[in-house]
């Protein structure tokens, strides 16, 4: 908070990004990374054609790496600046390329900081329409840092219906309205599952809690999303939802939960 009273320091755009947003969460393991890498391949596919990079700030648990299938070290380019690696059309950018993958991620303040920073300004992106940042979960130096480092157009913030994560999720919220970072909405993530054998249909995590916070924070639903099979396996197996089963409401797979009000 003494930062925050502080005023913000100046930020300064990234090179060849026109907008920034960053995918956010109160808690981990809600979606967050999911919602990251299929919003970027979203943004580039045939309909809006966007120039897109997914930027993996998360540094204590990078997923992007396996979710997107890549893995290597950047090269770099002639003026030391790593070049991105490359799937699905998306520059992608992580910690995971940089580090074992299996070596124990252990960080002091300074090292977090320092790697924010050459995450942040030390990547050629070339021209990008859309930059993605997959943030850590939380509201901590990290969220902070970011959104005082660079100008972000918007925050997307991923929630299940559970209290305990829509606890962490307000928090977050409010975090971004401190810091002056318009929240675009919230994305509800695994609400429903329907067995797909008998087709009954349980709210596991509870069926509308992220409609009621965007309700009091007077906030947009951007997506309500069902907890299913494929999802999980798509993000494990490095093949993306949206890129493997783009029209998947088709074969009666993935459905969007029809709004309660
Ligand atoms: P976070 O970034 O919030 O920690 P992840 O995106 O890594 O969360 O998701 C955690 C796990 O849950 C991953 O294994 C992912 O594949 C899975 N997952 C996320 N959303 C869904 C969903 N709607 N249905 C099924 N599995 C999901």
């Amino acid at each position: 908070s003494q930062i925050m009273s502080r005023g913000l320091p100046k930020q300064k755009p990234i090179e060849g990004v026109k907008q920034v947003i960053v995918v956010a969460s109160g808690k981990g393991g809600v979606g967050k990374s999911t919602t990251a890498v299929n919003l970027a391949l979203a943004l580039a596919a045939n309909e809006l054609s966007k120039a897109v990079g997914l930027l993996d700030v998360d540094v204590y648990g990078p997923s992007i790496p396996k979710m997107m299938n890549l893995k290597g070290n950047p090269e770099l380019s002639q003026s030391n600046l790593m070049r991105p690696l490359l799937n699905y059309g998306i520059a992608c950018m992580s910690m995971g390329f940089l580090v074992e993958e299996t070596a124990p991620l252990v960080w002091r303040g300074l090292m977090v900081m320092s790697a924010i920073e050459k995450l942040l300004r030390q990547v050629d992106w070339g021209q990008l329409d859309y930059l993605v940042v997959d943030m850590p979960p939380g509201t901590g130096d990290v969220q902070l840092s970011v959104s005082q480092n660079i100008p972000i157009s918007g925050a997307v913030i991923v929630s299940t219906p559970q209290d305990i994560a829509l606890m962490d999720a307000h928090r977050g919220a409010e975090m971004f309205r401190k810091v002056h970072v318009p929240v675009l909405g919230l994305v509800q993530n695994m609400s429903v599952f329907q067995c797909p054998k008998c087709k009954h249909k349980t709210h596991i995590f509870g069926a509308d809690g992220a409609r009621r916070l965007a309700r009091t924070l007077d906030l947009d639903i951007l997506g309500d999303i069902p907890l299913h099979l494929n999802i999980r396996e798509a993000s494990d197996t490095g093949q993306p939802i949206v890129f493997s089963q783009p029209e998947s409401d088709e074969s009666g797979e993935i459905q969007e939960p029809a709004d309660p009000g």
